[in-house]
């Protein structure tokens, strides 16, 4: 059985002895083990399915600790870490050698940040080691933003998950990475981009060569949830093509008309992007577990955090 309670100090007995707790942050739900331990952090690729070469992000207490994770640090991003620490943001840094190559799968890079949740930073700052924690679900689903979505998907297999309730932001992290002291953005996320970009000016986008993607998390399909899913613009079309299917739809905003049979899902009924992102993965791990022919998603607004919210719909829809 996998304990959901608020026990600090049991998490931290657990990650002292090289096993892992599931954590809230603001983001989505972490599946953390100690980063400075390869016993532990190869735990997380184990439970996780994850591929090796699928790198981990390093999550610190305070910004003082960023000194043992990374070097050479460029100024802009301590500029960075500074406007938007506690917070999504993600910053990719020239690892030291205390970092094992399994956190970062063998780049010279480690992706770093410091998550903004309470019950989070109180156990970071009661460790003597920083957290390395992907998102807490099997390789390719989708990221659990309430404890219970955790328990669902690894039950009996891990020994305890940190009760820090419903995610404030529900979409991961911003990642950036610097190349001659400008910015590049490897991951859309909850840090507005329009923030960032009043530090760093316009942000770059990584080159695109045919090698292996710099960020695999940028993965096309990802997010995926097991039943049939069409991403739209216009549901009423989509509709009329699947006559006669058990139909969930995912929508920003209410409907002008409910119809019969059809399940809607508004993601937000103040008509809010912030919300919509809050309410996205665990509306669509509801309507995975209602046992539908086809869930049709709608386009959301596509500005600030709508831009993040419909990359995740993209990937959810790809084949
Ligand atoms: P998750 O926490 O599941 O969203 O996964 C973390 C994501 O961070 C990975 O899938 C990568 O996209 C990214 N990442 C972590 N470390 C690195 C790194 N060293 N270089 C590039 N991307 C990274
Ligand atoms: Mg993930």
């Amino acid at each position: 059985m996998t304990e959901i309670n608020t026990n600090i100090e049991q998490a931290i007995l657990i990650l002292k002895a090289d096993d892992l707790v599931a954590i809230p942050t603001e983001t989505v739900y972490g599946l953390a083990a100690n980063a400075f331990s390869e016993t532990a952090v190869e735990k997380i690729f184990k439970l996780k399915k994850r591929p090796s070469f699928n790198p981990l992000i390093v999550h610190i207490g305070s910004i003082v600790e960023l000194d043992r994770i990374a070097k050479n640090i460029p100024p802009l991003a301590i500029e960075l870490a500074k406007a938007f620490w506690p917070g999504p943001l993600t910053l990719l840094l020239e690892k030291t050698e205390l970092i094992p190559n399994l956190v970062t799968a063998q780049n010279k890079t480690v992706a770093v940040r410091m998550p903004n949740h309470p019950a989070t930073l109180q156990l970071l700052s009661e460790l003597d080691f920083p957290l390395a924690a992907p998102s807490a679900n099997p390789f390719m689903s989708v990221s659990p933003t309430k404890p219970e979505h955790v328990k669902k998907y690894f039950d009996g297999k891990l020994k305890m998950i940190l009760d820090g309730g419903f995610c404030s932001e529900g979409i991961e992290s911003t990642i950036l990475g610097f190349e001659n002291n400008n910015a590049v953005l490897y991951r859309q996320g909850s840090c507005s981009t329009a923030e960032i970009e009043k530090i760093t000016g316009k942000l770059l986008l990584p080159k695109s060569d045919n090698s292996t993607p710099k960020v695999p998390g940028m993965l096309k399909r990802h997010y995926a949830p097991k039943t049939k899913f069409i991403l739209t613009s216009n549901y009423k079309k989509e509709l009329r093509n699947h006559a006669n299917k058990k139909i969930g739809i995912m929508l920003f905003s209410a409907p002008s008309e409910l119809l019969p049979n059809i399940s809607f899902r508004i993601l937000s009924e103040k008509e809010s992007l912030k919300e919509a992102a809050q309410n996205l993965f665990a509306t669509l791990i509801e309507l995975d577990a209602m046992k539908l022919d086809l869930i049709i998603a709608v386009y959301v607004p596509n500005k600030g955090i709508g831009k993040s919210i419909n990359d995740r719909l993209e990937r959810a829809a790809s084949l």
